[in-house]
């Protein structure tokens, strides 16, 4: 889908049909990638592609406090995942250390930049206020000497944390608050996961992103809507120092989905509080939550490619994510039989101790795909939600004195129940068609109700772990006085201990998917174990659960 980004491109090649469109992804290392971190993605890499230009991998590691190793390679096990590779173009802003302080002694030559003493309050006080301007730093006419001997100092670890910053001289009755001396350079000490203790000096963001930018030749710096009003910063520092070359800072609306939240620092607050079971749990917005819960990468371009790219804030509803997953998964993911809420049912004229096996298709549109033996006999069991002793009105299921079809297998009629000591029904009885098998008759009697069902003597017990949104809010950010962890949706997951599939499934891989014919799609979950299948479901067959339709 074409956007307003590709058009400005458009317009750059045709002025310059020889440039090489050159893009990146800077994530900062301090968390796991989520789905609006795709959008990024697939939005840089995938306009390299379109152009013939190239897409830096960069890491913008400028805060050792909140960075760590771990997180870097997290991040580029999700961008591979996603179906992306950066070659030989992997960099970090710390490998630009050396040149920003260089061009920092430069701004600081051409009396562009000085050292300020003044305290964090102190300097939060004389920013001024978006309706008030600021004051000047009494610091601010520092001799160009003083300023060059502070900062080698500062930088030769010789004062505190938070004794001096570097301040670019800009204006501090600016409109734009970025622009009132914003701050270049924080003393941190602080050992970087990649430069150790090298420096205690460490760039700020928006320094460190304009000018890594030019070093790597970027064209379009795409970045979200927040960075809107630091433009004036980034032009700022490219047009003040030797940078190589200024390259155009674009900005596009953020990704935000309907109940669930899109930061990396909520996300960390959830999985710091036991909200959820980490990272990678299957309910978190994550591209690891969305491996683990078998979310095939495709589906995940194919949706961000689907919300396009805009200037305005963008609130999508997680059915469209979900309907792009089974759109993925539908010509390609083999079927199974399988019941998440067993109930059994004998068919009282089905011989005990015979078993048929049935030829039954892998899919359903797809003979390519082949084909399965899936055994039969006297007692299956079928979902409990299959079966209504008292059906309402449009019910096309089982239930007393009524014909089935069991799914690839035979008509069955329903002919009474057993109920346990509490007066629950504990089992169905049946009687079954002969003439039926294979699921018609030769009267062509017709038939409503189609079920799926699994050999009770053959079945595999397994886990299966169902999902719906982590809160119950649409915008859980929406009213700030209700704490995130108070929102969160209580059935956010269901375990089911007693799931019964069909036996084809026993050593099915981590990571494999299926679909569980009429019910969802599902993937084998790291969890499993030897004697313990467990299954996530990624998404239902349809949004809407009861499906009393005919079939
Ligand atoms: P977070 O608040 O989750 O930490 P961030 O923007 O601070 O997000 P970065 O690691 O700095 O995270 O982001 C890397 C890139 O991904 C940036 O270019 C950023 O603009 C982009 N990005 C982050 N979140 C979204 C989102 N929700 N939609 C689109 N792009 C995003
Ligand atoms: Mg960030």
């Amino acid at each position: 889908m074409s956007h307003f980004i590709d058009q400005i491109i458009e317009a750059a090649l045709q002025e310059n049909p020889g440039l090489t469109v050159t893009t990146r992804f800077p994530p900062e290392p301090n968390g796991h990638l989520h789905i609006g971190h795709a959008k990024s993605i697939c939005l840089n890499f995938g306009i390299a592609e379109v152009y013939g230009g190239k897409c830096f991998m960069r890491f913008d590691d400028t805060n050792p406090l909140k960075e760590s190793a771990e997180y870097v390679t997290a991040i580029m096990t999700d961008v591979r995942w996603l179906g992306f590779d950066w070659d030989d173009r992997l960099t970090h802003a710390s490998d630009y250390f050396e040149s920003l302080y260089a061009w920092a002694v430069e701004l600081i030559r051409n009396e562009k930049a000085y050292v300020c003493s003044l305290d964090g309050e102190e300097m939060r006080i004389s920013r001024g206020s978006l309706t008030e301007p600021g004051s000047n730093s009494p610091y601010r006419d520092r001799s160009t000497t003083e300023n060059l001997d502070l900062f080698v100092r500062m930088r030769s670890g010789e004062f505190p944390d938070g004794a001096h910053v570097l301040r670019a001289k800009i204006d501090m009755s600016s409109p734009n608050m970025n622009l009132r001396d914003p701050t270049l350079y924080r003393i941190r000490h602080q050992p970087h996961q990649r430069t150790d203790s090298e420096w205690c000096i460490y760039p700020m963001y928006d320094y460190t992103h304009a000018l890594s930018d030019a070093l790597e030749g970027i064209t379009h710096s795409l970045c979200t809507l927040e960075f809107e009003d630091h433009r004036p910063l980034y032009d700022w520092v490219l047009d003040h120092t030797t940078a190589p070359c200024h390259p155009q800072q674009i900005e596009f609306s953020r990704l935000e989905l309907d109940y669930t939240v899109m930061s990396k620092r909520l996300l960390t607050q959830l999985v710091n509080a036991g909200a959820v079971d980490g990272w990678d749990d299957p309910r978190m917005p994550t591209l690891a939550g969305m491996r683990r819960r078998g979310y095939p990468p495709a589906a995940i371009r194919d949706f961000c490619n689907r919300i396009g790219v805009t200037k305005k804030n963008q609130r999508i509803e997680m059915s469209v994510l979900e309907q792009c997953v089974r759109e993925s998964l539908e010509p390609t993911t083999p079927r199974a039989l399988g019941v998440l809420r067993p109930i059994k049912l004998i068919i009282d004229n089905y011989p005990a101790g015979v078993f048929e096996a049935f030829d039954i298709p892998n899919h359903p549109n797809d003979p390519s795909a082949g084909s399965r033996k899936v055994m039969f006999g006297r007692e299956i069991y079928i979902d409990e939600a299959d079966f209504l002793e008292d059906p309402p009105r449009r019910f096309f299921r089982l239930s007393p004195g009524r014909e089935v079809r069991l799914r690839y297998a035979y008509y069955v009629t329903c002919v009474g129940v057993d109920r346990d000591s509490n007066g629950e029904i504990s089992t169905i009885h049946c009687t079954y068609d002969p003439d039926s098998r294979g699921g018609g008759t030769s009267d062509k009697r017709k038939i409503k109700g189609t079920l799926h069902w699994v050999s009770a003597a053959h079945a595999l017990p397994a886990q299966a772990r169902l999902y719906e949104p982590l809160f119950y809010s649409l915008n859980p950010l929406e009213d700030p006085n209700i704490e995130l962890t108070d929102q969160l949706n209580a059935t956010s997951r269901t375990v089911l201990h007693n799931a019964q599939l069909e036996s084809n499934l026993q050593h099915a891989a981590v990571g494999t998917r299926v679909q569980l014919e009429r019910i969802g799609y599902f993937c084998v979950d790291s969890d499993t174990q030897q004697d313990q299948l467990v299954l996530n479901q990624i998404v239902a067959l349809r949004d809407s659960l009861p499906r009393d339709k005919p079939s």
